[in-house]
């Protein structure tokens, strides 16, 4: 099978990034690849909502300080100009292609407050921003007759090749696919990498399972670039109940109100900044982990003195949430512990998504393109995606050759099936609980070097099972969560 362009991942990234350049090449044919279910995806769970400074008081300037703020000022300063003076066109794209953000009584946009923002700037749809952009995309991608979507399509390797100039070119992509034992090679002119997270490397992730870091790892197998993934960033209020992915309570919550208290009802945040509850992310999960693992102290987000009604209306997903697992947060303290959230490094691309191989591209959550710094600002990502989906969309069209389209492109859909591969075997359990503990919100260099260790000899283990003990997508879903959770570690020692 051919495309022109081949993107890998159906989340905001591959999306938006299909629906451009099919928009704007007619003639030229895109596949959409995803893993599982089309709305399994970062991007679905959304919560929160999109960094805009539209408050008549605020200013893309003041969105920018907050970047780079929170980044810790490792960020690229001219790829954060660019993506806030870039955010209220977003929007409007997003508007006219159907997306519907909630409006106030006074007719304006509601701007949500997160931590981090010194304005309220978050634009939103309830507490289910994301599901509201996939719905919205995955119509209009559908609209177009020249993008085909196949899901339950695992990519496990990019197909590279040396041209006469010594240059590595990207020339297609091997997947797996359902009832279809070889792997097949797909082959394209161009190659978009949107494959989300890293999550799932950890043992407590808000990411959806789909986020095991493929894309990351194929990269790597194929010489890309990646930086900046010791850059974890850990989501301070993942509700406290087991499940994976864990359920996050959206900062929001926090922008709306509520409080971060220790079982003695102490808001102890404010002992690490005056900010409190909204001071950024790496500060509030380190505080809230500290007094867990350190102090021995439960936590809770207490949302009893806040009112009721508003806060059903305002986070009804939410809200439905905690009282199915047991907890009215109208009247009852909500256990909570950071969770792995946010991958700000990734696979290096310049301005445009170019990575350091001929005709392969990064999006999303597994590109790093210099915006985050060492911490990303509450609802920059989702705008990141959309900002560099124009470039990317720019960057590809002006290398198309306008061929039309072959005769041979088959547009056929793969239906749901139940043949997503969600299960972990004792190599990911115990990789996970290893960066959970040792590589987590609270390390050190020797907590990490022990880390190395002990992954070391799991990975050797794995690699001397007989390889048909496990199904094919789990072997190379394993091999990748080993190659990130390396890297991951690899990055991090540098920083010691
Ligand atoms: C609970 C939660 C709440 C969040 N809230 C916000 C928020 O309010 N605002 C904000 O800005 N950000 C938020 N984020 C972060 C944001 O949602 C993500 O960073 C963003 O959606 C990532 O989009 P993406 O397109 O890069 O990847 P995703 O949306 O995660 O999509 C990844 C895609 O890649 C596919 N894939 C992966 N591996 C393979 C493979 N080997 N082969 C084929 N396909 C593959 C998957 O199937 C999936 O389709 C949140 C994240 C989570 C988890």
């Amino acid at each position: 099978m051919e495309a022109d362009t081949i993107i890998v991942g159906a989340g905001l990234a591959g999306l938006s990034i299909a629906i451009k350049i099919a928009e704007k090449n007619p003639y030229q044919r895109v596949i959409i690849l995803c893993k599982n279910k089309l709305d399994v995806s970062g991007t679905y769970e959304a919560q929160g909502g999109i960094a805009v400074a539209l408050h008549p008081a605020d200013s893309t300037a003041n969105h920018a300080n907050d970047t780079l703020k929170a980044g810790k000022y490792l960020n690229q300063l001219e790829v954060v100009n660019h993506v806030v003076e870039n955010a209220a066109q977003k929007m409007n794209e997003l508007i006219n292609w159907g997306m519907k953000f909630d409006i106030d009584s006074k007719g304006n946009y509601s701007l949500g407050l997160e931590g981090g923002h010194s304005m309220n700037r978050i634009v939103h749809h309830e507490d289910s921003t994301g599901k509201e952009i996939h719905e919205t995309l995955v119509k209009k991608a559908l609209s177009l007759e020249n993008i085909v979507l196949f899901e339950h399509f695992f990519a496990t390797d990019l197909q590279v090749e040396i041209n006469h100039k010594g240059q590595t070119i990207c020339k297609g992509i091997t997947c797996l696919i359902p009832n279809v034992e070889d792997s097949i090679t797909l082959s394209a002119n161009f190659i978009v990498l949107a494959t989300g997270g890293v999550g799932q490397v950890f043992s407590s992730t808000t990411n959806p399972v789909v986020c095991t870091g493929d894309g990351i790892a194929m990269a790597l197998r194929a010489g890309v670039k990646i930086e900046d993934m010791n850059y974890i960033q850990f989501h301070p209020t993942a509700l406290d109940f087991p499940n994976n992915p864990t359920f996050l309570i959206s900062e929001a919550v926090r922008g709306f109100g509520a409080y971060v208290v220790n079982e003695l009802g102490d808001r102890f945040l404010f002992d690490w900044d005056e900010r409190g509850e909204l001071a950024t992310r790496d500060i509030v999960s380190l505080g809230i982990a500290t007094e867990q693992l350190k102090n021995k102290r439960k936590v809770y987000l207490d949302c009893r003195h806040l009112d009721s009604t508003s806060f059903k209306s305002k986070f009804p997903k939410i809200y439905t949430k905690c009282k199915e697992v047991g907890y009215d947060p109208s009247k009852q303290l909500l256990p909570i512990a950071p969770a792995a959230h946010y991958l700000c490094g990734g696979i290096a691309t310049n301005i445009y998504g170019e990575t350091n191989i001929e005709n392969l591209y990064a999006a999303g959550e597994c590109a790093y393109t210099g915006l985050h710094g060492s911490n990303r600002l509450a609802s920059n990502s989702l705008l990141e995606a959309l900002v560099f989906s124009d470039q990317i969309c720019e960057s590809i069209s002006s290398k198309m050759e306008k061929t039309g389209r072959p005769s041979n492109f088959d547009f056929f859909w793969i239906k749901p099936s139940s043949l997503a591969d969600t299960s972990e075997n004792k190599f990911i359990r115990e990789l996970k609980n290893l960066m959970t503990s040792k590589v987590g919100v609270i390390k050190s260099k020797n907590s990490v070097l022990d880390a190395q260790q002990e992954l070391d000899n799991l990975f050797l283990s794995f690699r001397n099972l007989d390889k048909n003990s496990l199904k094919p997508i789990e072997w190379h879903k394993t091999n990748n969560l080993f190659l990130v959770a390396q890297l991951i570690i690899e990055q991090t020692l540098k920083t010691f």
